[in-house]
Parts: structure tokens; C-alpha cells; sequence
């Protein structure tokens, strides 16, 4: 399976998650990007970003996708659909609500887990859950049957604005229970029974030493 070539996310799609933040539930899927290179493995450590003081976790069912698809029936999306895999949402809380558009607070490097996939053919998508547990105390728990807007109807909607590739992701959305990070954290995120992924989370390394931010401005000979 190739790399995503974009990581597609829905907002406020359980009813609970939408009213914790004090928002209405939206009448269409409220979309928004990650990019690719916010990606992380399983293992790799969440590095928490200084120009935030609230990151929270926010544990998805991720749709992987299997072959290009556009303009897509519900039924034509489900069948073009490689896999589900469990993602963490990782979002700089604090920012999201400064900027308005989401791009910096979502997308800062590392602030994408995605653990391994899931084949289609292993389960059907209303079975799925999807736990998140911080220091292994669990945080969020959810359903896809709990889900506003359901895997195939996510599926297609997306395939309408732009083309699928495979390898692309779509995050379906987070239930209630999002909470801050902390560096020392251990956050994991399970597609309960089937895959799961679980990061490490530190403070980002602090700037570059005095020694040597002066030896950049030494003349050149
Ligand atoms: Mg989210």
C-alpha cells in the first residue's frame, strides 16, 4: 500500500464530541486536511509543538483506501475501500481556536499515528470500535454505528470533491472523551480487537544552542 497522498478528516461526527465542545451538529460532513508529513508510526513519539499549551488526542476509525475512486455511489466507496486502521487525531486545541482554519493545529509533524491496516474482509465496518487510553486508563470510547455520517456515505461525499488515490486516508471523526497530552504521556489509540497504534509523547527539543546560533553569525574568512 503506498503512502497517503492526503489525509482526509471529518469534524464533530458524534453528537456527544460535537456538543463537548459546545458546537451544533453539523447537516454535512465538516471536512479539513492533514498532511502526509504529520504521519507517525507506531512507537515514534508525539513531540508536543512550544508554540502550544494544549494538545489533545483524538482517537479515530481511519478508512484506508484500496483504488482510486470518484464520484462515487455509496456502494461503488465501500467496494474501493482497502482497510480501516486506528489514528490519533492529534490537535493543538489552543490554536485551533486562535487561528479559526485548522491547518496549523492539526497538521504539525507527528500529529498523525496511524497504526497498521486492517483488511476489509476481516470486518464490517458497523462492528467497529475505537478506544483511546492515556497511561492505559481509557480516555474516548466510540462506535461506527454511533458515527453522523457512516463509512460509506463518508466514502462517497469525499470521492465527489476530490479524486481518491489508494493509500489515502480518511479520518471518520472522534466521540467525547478528548483530553490533553502531557510529555511523558503514553497515548494508544485501538480499533478495539484488531489494531492498534501507541506513541510515546515528549516536549519538542528546545531551540538551538546560544554556542552555536553565535558561531552562525561569525564572519566568513
Ligand atoms: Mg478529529
Amino acid at each position: 500500500m503506498p503512502g497517503p497522498t492526503k489525509i482526509v478528516c471529518v469534524g464533530r461526527n458524534y453528537v456527544a464530541h460535537a456538543r463537548e465542545l459546545g458546537h451544533d451538529v453539523p447537516e454535512r460532513p465538516l471536512l479539513f486536511l492533514k498532511p502526509p508529513s504529520a504521519l507517525c508510526a507506531d512507537g515514534d513519539a508525539i513531540v508536543l509543538p512550544p508554540e502550544s499549551g494544549r494538545v489533545d488526542h483524538e482517537g479515530e476509525i481511519a478508512v484506508v483506501i484500496g483504488r482510486r475512486v470518484r464520484n462515487a455511489s455509496e456502494e461503488e466507496a465501500l467496494a474501493a475501500v482497502a482497510g480501516y486502521a486506528p489514528l490519533n487525531d492529534v490537535t493543538a486545541r489552543d490554536l485551533q481556536k486562535l487561528d479559526g482554519q485548522w491547518t496549523r493545529a492539526k497538521g504539525f509533524d507527528t500529529f498523525c499515528p496511524v497504526g497498521p491496516v486492517v483488511p476489509i474482509a476481516r470486518v464490517h465496518w458497523r462492528k467497529l470500535e475505537i478506544v483511546c487510553r492515556v497511561n492505559g486508563e481509557v480516555r474516548q470510547h466510540g462506535r461506527a454505528t454511533e458515527l453522523m455520517f457512516g463509512i460509506p456515505a463518508l466514502v462517497s461525499y469525499v470521492s465527489r470533491i476530490m479524486t481518491l488515490e489508494p493509500g489515502d486516508l480518511i479520518a471518520t471523526g472522534t466521540p467525547e472523551g478528548v483530553g490533553p497530552l502531557a510529555a511523558g504521556d503514553v497515548v494508544e489509540v485501538e480499533l478495539s480487537g484488531l489494531s492498534r497504534v501507541r506513541n510515546p509523547v515528549i516536549a519538542a527539543a528546545t531551540e538551538a544552542a546560544p554556542a552555536a546560533a553565535a558561531a552562525s553569525h561569525a564572519p566568513l574568512t
